[in-house]
């Protein structure tokens, strides 16, 4: 028997997204004809200034070890683009802090915010890491369901049903992994002044602002009065806007005290983000060529999101789904295909990975197996062709049924 594990890790899993990316890679090596549709990673290259950024920084010798906050010109690059994003909100650099990726920025939050005994919120479905790294910090995890009819998003009486006086945090996603919804500021407003009245922490996953496509970016806590940000961290990255996953760059703002028990704890763990990936993000942030660039991606991924839903409307009309205004993702529900013996996300997800080569996340990684996810961050070709197979795959289980 090997030796037992600290408790830190007793509720500790592998994320599925991950390891679903990994699987899918592992196959396309070894030359099979897999469609990727589980990772959530943009098929756009890094636009070419901030990549050329990147390269120019080790050219240049910046290869050295950074400011743990991150270096400079980065922080005021986030700091402008939030700020342009917000009506030109003056947002203070000082208050953000840049770590390896947003994955990270969101461990930091949440390690120096909460620990034993705290609860924390998490609408679900979920991000699967959220719960995990909740879980991390040795808090307690509370998965809130959303509203069906409602996007699968919940307000602010879900969250004052599901809180106690142990509640000291909210983790909210918008655009939302794994559904696409988008919070309205009206609803964003409404949760803020319900987390302020109760002494909530809340972190707003702000990842896939960029991805939005109603006018503008998504709505975002930044579109608020400072009375309501009292106790809040916002999280942005450049992974999934910019399409530099690999590059590992994400950051949170918070208020200053918190941002200075993040870096001091970042300081005994990573040290801080990498250098050169740091100038290339700066550069992306910045740049309007990336700018461009990136209103370019958001206008693929809205091309393609209208040909899902259009496509799942005509060819699996009772197949419900929420439909994404925001992110890259598409959720969709099995259970229903089949009356008796439904069919469970898992199951689907199996049989489409070795029936059909098509990689696709089962809702249990976000907390509800009755549904599926599906990432529409692939060329439209290999979208189309999934498609026909995923639709071959819901018509032959149901005809399962009427057998
Ligand atoms: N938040 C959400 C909602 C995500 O989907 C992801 C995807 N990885 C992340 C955070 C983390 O992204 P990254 O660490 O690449 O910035
Ligand atoms: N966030 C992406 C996803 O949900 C990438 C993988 C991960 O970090 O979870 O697929």
């Amino acid at each position: 028997m090997p030796d037992p594990l600290s408790p830190n890790v007793q509720h500790l899993k592998a994320s599925e997204t991950v390891a679903i990316s990994n699987e899918a890679k592992r196959r396309k090596a070894a030359g099979e004809d897999v469609l990727d549709l589980g990772v959530g990673e943009p098929d756009f290259d890094t636009p070419a200034p901030a990549a050329q950024a990147g390269v120019q920084a080790i050219q240049k010798g910046l290869t050295r070890y950074p400011p743990n906050v991150g270096i400079a010109e980065l922080r005021k690059a986030i700091a402008q683009n939030l700020g342009r994003m917000s009506g030109q909100r003056a947002i203070d650099p000082d208050r953000l802090i840049v770590s390896s990726g947003s994955k990270q920025s969101i461990f930091n939050a949440c390690f120096t915010l909460f620990g034993p005994k705290d609860r924390v919120l998490i609408p679900a479905p979920a991000w699967v890491s959220y719960p995990q790294i909740v879980h991390l910090c040795r808090a307690e995890p509370v998965l809130v369901p959303g509203a069906l009819d409602w996007g699968l998003k919940v307000n602010a009486k879900d969250l004052d049903k599901a809180s106690n006086k142990l509640t000291r945090g909210l983790i909210l996603c918008s655009p939302c992994n794994p559904t696409g919804a988008v919070y309205t500021l009206a609803e964003l407003r409404s949760i803020a002044e319900w987390a302020k009245a109760n002494d909530v922490w809340i972190i707003s996953d702000e990842i896939y602002r960029r991805i939005n496509y109603g006018p503008g970016p998504a709505p975002s806590l930044l579109d608020l009065p400072d009375n309501l940000l009292e106790r809040t961290v916002i999280i942005y990255g450049a992974s999934k806007a910019y399409a530099m996953t690999g590059w590992r760059i994400g950051a949170a703002l918070a208020p200053p005290h918190l941002v200075q028990a993040m870096a001091a704890f970042q300081s005994h763990t990573t040290t801080g983000a990498n250098q050169p990936a740091m100038w290339a993000a700066a550069t992306a942030f910045a740049d309007e060529k990336v700018d461009a660039e990136v209103t370019r991606m958001v206008a693929a991924f809205r091309r393609r999101r209208d040909m899902l839903v259009e496509r799942f409307r005509r060819e699996a009309p009772g197949v419900e789904f929420v439909e994404p205004h925001g992110a890259f993702y598409f959720f969709f529900r099995v259970d229903g295909i089949r009356e008796k013996d439904p069919v469970t996300g898992s199951t689907f997800c199996e049989q489409s990975m070795k029936q059909e080569g098509v990689a696709l996340v089962p809702g249990g990684a976000f907390a509800d197996d009755r549904w599926v996810r599906l990432s529409y961050a692939v060329s439209d070709g290999e979208l189309g062709r999934a498609l026909d197979k995923i639709f071959g795959l819901i018509h032959r289980l149901a005809a399962a049924r009427a057998a």
